[in-house]
């Protein structure tokens, strides 16, 4: 049958079953549609158990989003109780208990004004979402031509054609086309890889005069909208210097530029808040758009939050009758508010605390990878980590086997019990947010011995001399 008891048959048939009809995620051609890949069957808490039977710490969290641990009951049960009471109702012409209480709630969460919601079904469509919002928001104002975005090296801000086109990691659009005449990319604020000749100290002036002469370029009037990550998750935990995200709002405030905050992962609690942007960094956006946590990846949900401002502006504009043409079958859904409740219940009822008390508990231990001569920086913010790997310390070179780095040091963690997501050189944690002192420490040490071996590895193949 298909039972999930997980014997090392079942797991062949299912991977026999994925490789012929399973499509998965971010594939390449030589593989697409041929592929299997390695089975999680359960999970409970930070940890997740794998095809073996083997219990790994949930080192992600998924994808940055299982906030409040896995076989959360609280969450099962809202998810049970609320489809038996009403499963779906169509946005459409209808509004459902949930959704209008979660708005409320959210609107009373977010910074300064942004007191409306729009709810999607996840990160890639609260930014597409985001983006079609400054188009038309531009269009009812009489800018039509201020539609160009604003993006960033090293940005993610997901797989819809248009958020996508704003994706500025290395190889994410290699292959891939792009909406590139409504996109300007600014450079990354890693204050760790900055431009040749440019201080620590005057990066932030730096970029800050980067993004004036953009807007002197292009025109204020031709940009609608900066996007942004508060902390550039799958860019490689990138926390931009002291003072850049003030300033930078304060730029696309003067130019009537939107300032689109991206918080899918930065959101419900991975720093310690329900958002960031202004609680962490004291920017305050016109719009935020958040998923994932929002429901501790239970169901598929996200938004964006909105500033009033904005509709007011719409609704005294001189065409009442424009329509904002853009929804989704799945926005409101009732299941994804009513778990969003419970799960803002959860956050509020001591995470957030813990977060906060525990994060720098989490950082220092991590900080302590620092010693492996493998290891070229450790930085982190709240319960998002990253250990970058570098050949030289001083040249701040990635390994030239970059490509391969992250995924030897994955497997050997894998053996020892802790899941890493690598990122090409790069190994991110965010971990569940329930996690203890002892389970970073386990984390930590796992991670430790994972290095070690692959430096050992390294050093036998002849591949590195560190
Ligand atoms: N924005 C950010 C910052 C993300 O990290 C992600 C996903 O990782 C997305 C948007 C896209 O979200 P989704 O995969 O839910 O569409």
């Amino acid at each position: 049958g298909t039972s999930t008891n997980g014997s090392g048959n079942n797991r062949d048939r299912l991977s026999e079953l994925a490789a012929r009809h399973l499509v998965q995620p971010w594939p390449v051609a030589g593989q697409i549609g041929d592929e299997a890949r390695g089975l999680i069957r359960s999970g409970d808490g930070v940890y997740v158990q794998d095809e073996h039977g083997n219990r790994l710490i949930d080192g992600p969290a998924g994808m940055w989003c299982v906030n409040v641990g896995h076989r959360c009951k609280e969450l099962a049960d809202v998810l049970y109780d609320q489809a038996m009471a009403l499963s779906y109702n169509s946005p459409w012409y209808t509004m459902s208990a949930p959704s209008a209480e979660l708005a409320e709630r959210l609107g009373k969460l977010a910074p300064g004004d942004l007191s409306h919601v729009f709810f999607t079904t996840g990160g890639s469509s609260a930014v597409e979402s985001a983006l079609r919002f400054m188009q038309f928001y531009n269009n009812v104002r009489g800018r039509p031509d201020k539609k160009l975005i604003l993006s960033r090296g090293g940005a993610y801000h997901g797989s819809t054609y248009l958020s996508a086109s704003l994706n500025g990691r290395p190889r994410d659009r290699d292959w891939m086309d792009g909406a590139d005449h409504l996109v300007v990319k600014l450079t990354c604020p890693n204050p760790y890889r900055r431009p040749e000749g440019v201080s620590r100290e005057a990066f932030t002036d730096w970029l800050v005069a980067e993004f004036e002469a953009t807007i002197e370029e292009h025109g204020a009037d031709r940009i609608g909208a900066f996007v942004g990550e508060p902390v550039m998750a799958s860019g490689g935990v990138i926390i931009p210097p002291d003072d850049y995200l003030p300033r930078i709002a304060a730029l696309c405030r003067k130019h009537d530029i939107l300032y689109v905050s991206d918080e899918v992962v930065t959101a419900f609690g991975r720093l310690g808040h329900v958002f960031a942007s202004k609680d962490v960094f004291g920017a305050q956006p016109d719009i935020i758009t958040f998923a994932k946590g929002v429901t501790s990846g239970y169901f598929p949900l996200g938004g964006m939050m909105v500033s009033s401002r904005l509709f007011e502006e719409l609704r005294r504009s001189n065409h009442p009758d424009a329509m904002y043409a853009h929804g989704l079958t799945y926005s409101s859904h009732p299941i994804g508010c009513a778990v969003a409740m419970k799960n803002l219940d959860l956050l509020e009822d001591g995470l957030l605390d813990h977060v906060r008390e525990i994060a720098p508990y989490f950082l220092s231990q991590l900080k302590t990878l620092e010693e492996l001569p493998l290891v070229g920086e450790v930085r982190g913010i709240g319960l998002m980590a990253c250990v970058e790997c570098v050949a030289d310390h001083d040249s701040h070179n990635p390994l030239r086997l970059d490509t391969e780095v992250g995924q030897r040091i994955d497997a050997h963690c894998q053996d020892l019990g802790l899941l890493v997501r690598p990122l090409i050189n790069m190994c991110v944690m965010s971990p569940p947010l329930t996690i203890t002192r002892a389970q970073i420490d386990e984390m930590v040490r796992i991670l430790r011995e994972g290095i070690t071996r692959t430096m050992a590895d390294l050093r036998r193949e002849g591949l590195w001399d560190g």
